[in-house]
């Protein structure tokens, strides 16, 4: 339920709604926009009854009912767009964001030469597994905590904040002492006990979508960390399974459309492993912009063809800064003369 309360509301009417509001059995909370506030008041357990008498208290306009199952990621709760800030990046606001780097992190010089190179051709933040969630036992399973540490010391050298996957709970403490944003990968977008401790985590979410999972799901794992008490996650859309097989997952345009009509939550867009063909890349990046995507997550190696997972996806350090020169035109278009993020 959504307590729209009447701009001239005080102090103290707005704290005696948030009182009643949990007496009642439902969580509070409160958005102070530049008009007015608005409580949402969201729960499954709560007295509903008495919580609706709440539209004759002082100070109270009008209730509305959330429609959607999410409610703390909906537009309807919260019409102003999230501005997720990932160690002085910010994801979703003015400018658009560009997360590069290898699938896996392989040595220090890897990584350093990537850094460097996505860098200087504009993107904002360093992606690089350190845990990789492997279809087969037997493919590279990434370099666990060496590799944390490698993040974090190149990160230091280029500047570049670090996004890395975390894949269980028992890692969360150890992942969030050298990245900062935690990544989910698709696999686990349901792993409700890891959403849940990410909830409490002290670092911002990349929630990915699910392979086969609906964008009402995809929102619905989103809730899970917001009402758990971490407001700043990303979502990420990398594309899901259907019967077409040139492509490794069919990219999912309209769902980023949509993601930014239902949630207030920033979007952004992985063609690389939407694609899985280095070749579609440029044209999906573009169209993923145009779709109202706040910004990209590409994976970029210095020698493709050395890379131990996901190659044939990956960019070079040229065919990147060509895309970044690609994507001036499209990115000035939807944000202006500021295209990419401060740093
Ligand atoms: C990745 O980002 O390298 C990755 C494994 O992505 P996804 O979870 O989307 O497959
Ligand atoms: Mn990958």
């Amino acid at each position: 339920m959504i307590v729209n309360m009447k701009p001239e509301a005080t102090e103290e009417q707005i704290q005696h709604v948030i009182e009643r509001i949990k007496e009642c059995g439902y969580q509070a909370h409160v958005i102070r926009g530049a008009e007015r506030t608005v409580i949402g008041a969201v729960g499954s357990s709560g007295r509903r009854t008495e919580l609706e008498a709440l539209v004759v208290a002082p100070g109270v306009d009008v209730l509305i009912p959330i429609s959607q199952p999410f409610k703390l990621v909906s537009r309807e709760l919260h019409r102003e767009r999230t501005v997720v800030d990932v160690a002085g990046v910010p994801i979703g606001g003015e400018r658009y964001v560009v997360i590069a780097g290898p699938c896996s992190v392989e040595s220090r010089e890897q990584l350093l030469e990537t850094a460097r190179g996505v860098r200087d051709a504009g993107a904002s933040l360093l992606r690089g597994g350190a845990y990789k969630p492997r279809t087969s036992p037997y493919d590279f399973q990434g370099l666990g905590e060496e590799a944390l540490k490698i993040l974090r010391d190149v990160s230091e050298e280029t500047g570049l904040p670090v996004v890395t996957e975390v894949m269980s709970t028992e890692d969360v403490n150890i992942v969030s002492e050298y990245a900062d944003m935690l990544q989910v990968g698709a696999r686990n977008m349901q792993n409700f006990p890891l959403l849940r401790r990410l909830a409490k985590a002290e670092r911002p979410v990349l929630l990915k979508r699910g392979p086969s999972a609906t964008v009402k799901e995809w929102l619905l794992a989103a809730e899970y960390i917001l009402a758990g008490g971490n407001p700043n996650v990303v979502l990420c859309e990398r594309g899901i399974k259907t019967f077409e097989s040139e492509l490794r997952n069919t990219f999912d345009l309209a769902a980023i459309a949509l993601a930014k009509e239902l949630t207030h939550l920033p979007v952004i867009a992985d063609p690389s492993h939407g694609t899985g063909r280095r070749s579609v890349i440029p044209a999906m990046s573009r169209a993923a912009i145009a779709a109202g995507a706040d910004g990209l997550m590409i994976e970029v190696h210095p020698c493709p063809e050395r890379a131990l997972s996901d190659g044939p996806q990956s960019l070079d350090l040229a065919a990147f800064a060509a895309l970044m020169r690609e994507m001036d035109r499209p990115a000035r278009q939807r944000f202006g003369a500021k295209v990419a993020s401060a740093r």
